[in-house]
């Protein structure tokens, strides 16, 4: 087997574990939420997606309908000397996994309409790179996104006058607004600063964090409690059907330095369908899962 070829068979691995099980942190704070949840109807809600994503695991199917716009996250460690050509080879491994899997097709042409049939298209799948100093992996993360909880993703420019109280304003305006419409319980990620794209882009990368891990800023990581905590007392629960502790999995934030005259704030919604799995490729050959295990 040549190297390209494992590149693109660890990415169709990576797309099937994304749809069909959710990474163990997810799994797990699901199951604890649904114990924890005190309404009736949220806690049954959780019920059916604990059974829900159980079947998934089992049978190896997705577990939702809308298995997703194609992403992905790929660190390339400054001493890996392989990555000509990667872009290619994540495209044939988005369009594998759609008929190995199956997935459903979900990229469609916004200006004629029509769908590519394979999740491949302009700029799709989307490839967000990164350098990890002196590591000698790639790192590939695919993070298939749900479009019901993309939908109610939010851009706020905001003045900096308006500072952490109006950031913390705009968060909760964005989850009232949302309500039920990006099946809860969500994860929310916050990007601060930067400019009008970096700020949505830091925002979503937050969502490749896992649940409970914090901010290693003091500041920030209080900010992400407060705002997990006021989140969760909107009272939205599950599925919109209203709930003490089941609005929201998490919130993580992080900034970047801004303008002085800016103060952009992008909030990515997630749904509780968390789909990502991520694998590192050696140099020998080696292939490490670190979300999910190989059988
Ligand atoms: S938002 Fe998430 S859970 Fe809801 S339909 Fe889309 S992928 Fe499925």
């Amino acid at each position: 087997m040549t190297f390209y070829q494992l590149i693109e068979d660890t990415t169709v691995k990576l797309l099937k574990f994304a749809a069909t099980q959710l990474p163990n942190d997810v799994s797990e704070a699901l199951k604890r939420m649904q114990e924890e949840e005190t309404s009736p109807p949220s806690k049954a809600a959780l019920s059916t997606i604990v059974d829900n994503f159980g079947i998934a695991e089992d049978t190896s199917t997705p577990m939702c309908q809308d298995t997703g716009i194609h992403i992905y996250y790929v660190n390339i460690g400054e001493n890996f000397p392989k990555v000509l050509g990667i872009a290619d080879i994540l495209r044939k491994a988005s369009a594998r996994a759609t008929k190995e899997v199956p997935l459903r097709p979900n990229a469609v042409n916004p200006i004629v309409g029509g769908n590519s049939g394979d999740n491949t298209g302009n700029h799709i799948p989307f490839i967000n790179y990164d350098f990890i100093p002196g590591a000698d992996y790639l790192e590939i993360t695919a993070f298939p996104k749900g479009g019901g909880s993309e939908n109610m993703c939010a851009l706020g420019m905001l003045k900096p006058g308006q500072g952490i109280a109006g950031i913390k304003k705009f968060v909760i305006d964005t989850i009232l607004n949302a309500g039920g419409q990006p099946c809860p319980p969500v994860i929310v990620g916050v990007g601060i600063g930067g400019g009008a794209d970096i700020a949505l882009k830091i925002g979503k990368k937050q969502l490749m964090r896992p649940l409970g891990e914090r901010h290693p800023d003091p500041e920030i990581a209080k900010l992400e409690e407060d705002l997990l905590k006021a989140i969760n007392m909107t009272g939205f629960g599950s599925m919109g059907l209203g709930g003490e502790v089941s609005t929201a999995l998490d919130v993580k934030i992080d900034y970047a330095h801004r303008h002085p005259a800016s103060l952009p704030v992008g909030v990515a919604i997630q749904c509780w369908a968390a789909r990502r799995a991520t694998a590192r490729i050696y140099q020998d050959g080696r292939v490490e899962f670190l979300t999910h295990k190989e059988e």
